[in-house]
């Protein structure tokens, strides 16, 4: 995959800023607070913090950003890809496409959505149409379920702006939230094929510009190898060595490979209807 640094318009950083929230003590810890106040005439429970932030501001400390040259390239690289995914849908939605942008964080992050800690991975929020990730995830991802590449990166990204264009596009999930036939199955097996039909795009892309990617041979199968590797049942059998198919949220591997596959061959939103049960 080759990829050209864009501005990072796409990107909104919050990396120096995300952190810890405020730590819960208990209501024995609150009274021990509360009599040493009494006693020492200080204010001891200064210390849980304010606790009045406004919802969707992050709360922890705006601290200095300790950085490396290649995390600074990562950056570049998810800007270049929701560049790249963004101009995709709005050729393919026109007028209905509305551009966002990606947060990167650390650790932990406040958004419309509620706190979220990185081991939820990268997500998408309705609540305020961000994408949310931390780069963290990257190493997890080639390292843990053992899916490295630069086009699995990008797939996980493009998964993730599939939710963005369900949004826009009014596509909700209805119904229940786990098990092989949920909508919520559906509604991830949709995002994945989204991915594709970015996929498919990328592949057309002739020449490479500033923000843009082009793909090269062997990207898909990185894509494919990334998709197989966070299926339900994989993940499942890595942590509790069991499936259990009534648990499922985004699909099994094969389903999840089946439907990136149906996006990136057709390139075509239209060829991703999860939400239609195929009858045999
Ligand atoms: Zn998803």
């Amino acid at each position: 995959m080759q990829w050209e640094s864009g501005d990072r318009s796409n990107i909104e950083d919050m990396r120096g800023r995300s952190g810890s929230r405020m730590v819960p003590i208990g209501i024995g810890g609150f009274v021990l607070l509360l009599l040493l106040s009494a006693v020492t005439g200080k204010n001891f429970l200064a210390l849980l913090g304010s606790g009045d932030a406004a919802p969707g501001e992050s709360v922890g400390t705006t601290g200095t950003l300790s950085t490396s040259p290649a995390e600074e390239r990562l950056v570049d690289f998810v800007d270049a890809v929701a560049n790249d995914v963004q101009d995709t849908w709005q050729r393919l939605l026109g007028g209905r496409y509305r551009r966002t942008r990606v947060v990167l964080f650390r650790d932990a992050i406040e958004s419309a959505c509620g706190f979220a800690q990185s081991a939820t991975g990268p997500f998408y929020c309705p609540g305020d149409r961000r994408v949310y990730l931390d780069l963290g995830f990257f190493s997890e991802l080639s390292q843990r379920f053992g899916a490295p590449g630069d086009f699995a990166q990008a797939y996980v990204i493009a998964h993730e702006f599939g939710h963005h264009v369900q949004n826009l596009t009014g596509i909700e999930a209805l119904g229940s939230r786990t098990g092989a036939q949920s909508a919520s199955v559906a509604l991830e097996l949709q995002a994945d094929c989204f991915a594709g039909v970015w996929g498919h795009a990328a592949a057309s892309n002739g020449q490479l510009t500033a923000g843009h990617v082009v793909l090269e041979p062997g990207d898909a199968d990185e894509a494919i190898r990334a998709a197989a590797s966070i299926g339900d049942d994989r993940l499942q059998k890595m942590s509790t060595g069991r499936v259990a198919p009534d648990q499922f949220t985004h699909g099994t591997s094969a389903q999840r490979v089946e439907w990136f596959r149906r996006g990136m061959e057709s390139g075509d939103p239209g060829a991703c209807n999860t939400f239609v049960r195929t009858t045999h």
